[in-house]
């Protein structure tokens, strides 16, 4: 079998050089020309001994998703989908912002946490992504967009829930955190949790980096509906998981990702439980458009009344930020990330979104 080096963080890569009888100093050197330098032909990487690059060659490969799909929004967001195998396809989205890029991954094709307003949950689940599978799409995007650093923040807020495929999700993680491959600072990399508790505590001991908590409602009632992982959950244990959390953070406060859906979590009330809750844990609350998709059943809460919630929030000394929706005209917006999957779940009641594009 070879092996795909994109799999492999320095510690893989140390170990599989030592398993081919060769020096740990050559993983170093490797990484930066896989990750660094985003090349992929082992004879290309001139300053290691020919020997070494015909054994590579014959051993390995530098193997990222194949690029199916590519489409740039009017506003300078880029999607691209990923075929990932026969029968799956995952979305990653690049969003240019002045003074920096960020980088928008999946983690899994598809999702099983099933929540009514997320397009990827509404198309059920087939499988984890491999580490090469999510550290190579930004991989691809530094490639695709070229220049000395376009990518300068990852989050993975794309396709699947992080915190249940973790064993490929912290290699990537860390792969990003490394020096000698994107040497991006745990501020900048975020991984967004729908609340799946376990998952925080681990990430928290193995690589903390900035962590974003979906909450989306203010009470139990209404999240077991809306994120239905809550039952399994629920906010008071969150709330516990969130301040252990912050003992290792990179920042010194959780973000709460807040969609607003129109007639459903918007109500003054709702503001004001949400204030409750701020004073339990150190944190800063973004406010999401809910962006629609086919047969979602959910409308977008009309501008004024996300101001007027906002403002609640903020007269209670709460930092309140309202995310830009970006991506219009071409379904990359938060939640409307499809790709092409083949649910395997074959789950009752979800109706199967699978948007096929050319
Ligand atoms: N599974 C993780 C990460 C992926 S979703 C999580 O749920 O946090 C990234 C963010 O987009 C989450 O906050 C999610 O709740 C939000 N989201 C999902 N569907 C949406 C929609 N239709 N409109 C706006 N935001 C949505
Ligand atoms: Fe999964 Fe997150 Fe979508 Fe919920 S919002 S279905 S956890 S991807």
């Amino acid at each position: 079998m070879m092996a795909n080096l994109l799999d492999l963080d320095a510690a893989g890569l140390a170990a599989f050089f030592h398993a081919h009888g060769e020096k740990p100093f050559r993983a170093r050197q490797v990484l930066q020309w896989v990750h660094q330098r985003r090349e992929s032909d082992f004879a290309r990487m001139s300053d290691l001994a020919k020997a070494l690059r015909v054994k590579l060659a014959a051993a390995a490969v530098v193997q990222a998703p194949e690029i199916v799909g590519d489409h740039t929004a009017a506003d300078g967001t880029r999607k691209w989908l990923l075929k990932v195998d026969g029968a799956n396809a995952v979305d990653a989205v690049f969003i240019p912002e002045t003074g920096r890029g960020t980088l928008c991954v999946s983690s899994q094709a598809g999702c099983t946490l099933d929540c009514p307003f997320c397009a990827t949950g509404k198309q059920g689940f087939n499988r984890n992504l491999s580490t090469g599978e999510i550290v190579g799409q930004l991989w691809l995007a530094n490639r695709m967009l070229g220049g000395e650093r376009p990518v300068t923040n990852v989050v993975l807020m794309g396709m699947g829930e992080p915190l249940l495929n973790l064993d490929h999700v912290i290699p990537a993680l860390r792969l990003m955190l490394d020096d000698n491959a994107y040497g991006l600072s745990r501020r900048r990399v975020t991984v967004s949790t729908s609340g799946v508790i376990p998952g925080m505590d681990r990430l928290r001991d193995e690589c903390p980096v900035a962590l974003a908590v979906s909450l989306h409602a203010p009470n139990d009632a209404l999240r077991d509906r809306l994120v239905p992982v809550n039952r399994k959950y629920p906010m008071r244990e969150l709330l516990r998981a969130c301040a252990r959390y912050l003992e290792r953070a990179p920042r010194d406060f959780i973000t709460f990702e807040y969609v607003m859906l129109d007639g459903v979590n918007d109500a003054d009330e709702h503001a004001h439980e949400l204030a409750q809750i701020a004073t339990r844990v150190s944190c800063k609350f973004n406010l999401i458009p809910f962006n629609p998709f086919p047969a979602a059943g959910f409308k977008r809460s009309p501008p004024e009344r996300m101001r007027a919630f906002a403002q609640i929030l903020q007269r209670q000394g709460v930092t309140v930020t309202t995310r830009k929706t970006r991506g219009d005209g071409i379904d990359a917006a938060c939640g409307q990330l499809a790709g092409q999957v083949t649910d395997r779940t074959r789950r009752a009641n979800a109706p199967r979104v699978v948007e096929l594009r050319p």
